[in-house]
């Protein structure tokens, strides 16, 4: 087994473990939280982590894609204006936000920008 394939699959427990945290945790509060009112906190706890372990893999197929997903309008046929912070000491090329070397003649930015 290469070190590859060993990290995804501890990556898939953790995973696996993150989706059972959950609701293993809503299990226990509301099985203590029954167990406070007297009533049957074993089996409320049970059935909340049952219906948690059926409708999270249910919302993940159900669920719509993000609002961010989905195209609103038409992408604009032009390229987007790149947001130009100053210009090249060597060349004199414009240099965009978040650029380290110039594109023109690769020139190190004299102001690197701030991350
Ligand atoms: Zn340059």
């Amino acid at each position: 087994m290469d070190t590859t394939t060993l990290i995804r699959v501890i990556a898939g427990l953790i995973f696996f473990a993150i989706i059972l945290a959950i609701p293993l945790t809503a299990g226990i509060l509301i099985g203590k939280d029954a167990n406070a009112r007297g009533m049957n906190g074993l089996g409320w706890g049970i059935g909340v982590f049952a219906v948690f372990i059926v409708f999270l893999p249910l919302y993940f197929v159900v669920r719509k894609p993000l609002l961010s997903q989905v195209p609103q309008y038409s992408a604009p046929s032009f390229p987007p204006v790149t947001p130009v912070i100053g210009y090249c000491t060597n060349c004199g090329s414009p240099l965009p936000v978040g650029s380290r070397f110039c594109s023109g003649c690769g020139t190190t930015t004299s102001k690197p920008p701030v991350t």
